[in-house]
C-alpha cells in the first residue's frame, strides 16, 4: 500500500510503498476512503507543532472497515466509518472534569499515532474502545464524512461562547472553518458579517447566506460593522483566520458584555495585542476554543445531514495520495478552500 509520512520542513510528506498495517486483538483495519486536510497538518509540517517525524498525519478520516480482529462488537467488514482521531487518557486533571478536549496527555490518530494519509489504517482496540469510530449512514458520503472532526470543533467553540438566537455575528476568515461556522449558525443568527481578503471567498460566503461579506484590504471592516450594528458592535466574533493585527480591532467591533472566541490558532510568529482596557470597560467575554470531545463528534452528524449541500461547496480539490504534496500547497497557498486526499483513488 501506500502511505505519506510526515517529513519535517522543508520537505512536506514521503510518500511510498509499504506493508499494509497489522491489526491486533480487537483493532480495526480501515481502507481509508477519505481524508481532509487541516491548518493543523499545515502547521505539524510548518514545524510549528511539536510532532514527531516519520508520522502518517491525517485526522479528518473516513473510510470502510475491511479487516477486524476479534473481540469487536458492533463492527462488520463493509461497514462505512468515520474516525475521531483524539483520545483522551481518562486520569489527568481535564478529564475529571470531563474535558476531554483539553486532556494532557491526549493520543490522537494523525498526531501520535499514524492517521488517515494512508491507503490502510489500523485503528487500536483502545481508540475503538473509547467509542470514536462511528458507523455512516448510506446517505453521507466519505468526502462529507470528513468534516465531522471540523464541525465538532465548531460546536466546541459555539458551546463556549453561548450564541443567543437573535445574535449578530462577525466571522473573521472565509476559509474552511470560518465557512462552517457561518453554514452552523446561518439559520439561528439574525445576521452573519464575514470578513477575508479574498474575492473568490468572499463571494462564497455571499452564496452561502452571509448578510455582508468584507474586504478587510480594501474596506474598513470596523467602520462597516459599526454602521451595520447602529454603533453597538456585533453581539460575538469567532476569529477563525490567522490575522495578529486583527485581533487588536476585535474589541472595536463587539459590543459591549459580548464575546470573542480566538478560534484560529497562529502558525505566523508575530504577537497578538489586544487593548486591557477594551476588555474591561466594555465586560468582553474573551475565550479560545480548541478540538473537541466525542460526544461533540457524534453531534455533528446531525449538523452534516441538515448542512450537506452547503458544506459540499467548500470542497475545492479532491487528490490522491499520490499528489498529497500539491494538496498542502493548494492549502498554504490559500487557493484551497478544503483539499481532501483520496487514497485509495488513482
Ligand atoms: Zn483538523
Ligand atoms: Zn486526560
Amino acid at each position: 500500500m501506500i502511505a505519506a509520512r510526515y517529513e519535517g520542513p522543508p520537505e512536506y510528506f514521503k510518500v511510498g510503498e509499504e506493508k499494509v498495517p497489522e491489526i491486533e486483538a480487537g483493532d480495526l483495519l480501515v481502507k481509508v476512503g477519505a481524508v481532509g486536510i487541516c491548518s493543523t497538518d499545515a502547521k505539524i509540517i510548518l514545524g510549528k507543532r511539536n510532532i514527531k517525524t516519520g508520522l502518517v498525519l491525517g485526522h479528518e478520516i473516513a473510510g470502510e472497515i475491511i479487516d477486524f480482529k476479534d473481540p469487536v462488537k458492533l463492527f462488520n467488514r463493509g461497514d462505512i466509518v468515520g474516525a475521531f482521531p483524539g483520545m483522551a487518557c481518562k486520569e489527568c486533571y481535564y478529564c475529571t472534569l470531563h474535558l476531554e478536549n483539553l486532556c494532557m496527555s491526549k493520543v490522537s490518530l494523525g498526531l501520535q499515532i499514524d492517521g488517515g494519509f494512508q491507503q490502510y489504517m489500523r485503528v487500536p482496540s483502545r481508540i475503538l474502545e473509547n467509542g470514536n469510530v462511528m458507523k455512516l449512514p448510506g446517505s453521507i458520503t466519505l468526502e462529507e464524512a470528513t468534516f465531522l472532526e471540523p464541525i465538532s470543533c465548531c460546536i466546541e467553540s459555539i458551546e463556549l461562547i453561548k450564541v443567543q438566537a437573535a445574535s449578530k455575528i462577525l466571522i473573521i476568515g472565509a476559509g474552511v472553518m470560518g465557512l462552517l461556522h457561518q453554514i452552523i449558525l446561518r439559520d439561528t443568527v439574525s445576521k452573519i458579517y464575514i470578513s477575508d481578503f479574498q474575492k473568490r471567498r468572499r463571494e462564497l460566503a455571499r452564496e452561502l447566506g452571509a448578510d455582508r461579506a468584507i474586504d478587510p484590504g480594501s474596506e474598513n471592516l470596523a467602520e462597516i460593522i459599526l454602521e451595520e450594528t447602529h454603533g453597538i458592535g456585533v453581539d460575538v466574533c469567532f476569529m477563525c483566520a490567522d490575522d495578529p493585527p486583527l485581533i487588536g480591532q476585535l474589541c472595536d467591533m463587539v459590543r459591549s458584555r459580548g464575546a470573542i472566541n480566538l478560534f484560529s490558532s497562529s502558525i505566523l510568529d508575530e504577537n497578538y495585542s489586544m487593548d486591557p482596557n477594551k476588555l474591561h470597560y466594555k465586560e468582553i467575554h474573551l475565550t479560545g476554543s480548541h478540538s473537541s470531545s466525542v460526544k461533540q463528534f457524534y453531534e455533528s452528524l446531525p449538523l452534516l445531514h441538515q448542512y450537506k449541500q452547503s458544506i459540499n461547496k467548500l470542497i475545492t480539490h479532491q487528490l490522491p495520495l499520490q499528489r498529497i504534496n500539491e494538496a498542502l500547497k493548494l492549502y498554504l497557498d490559500h487557493i484551497a478552500i478544503k483539499a481532501i486526499i483520496t487514497p485509495n483513488n488513482e
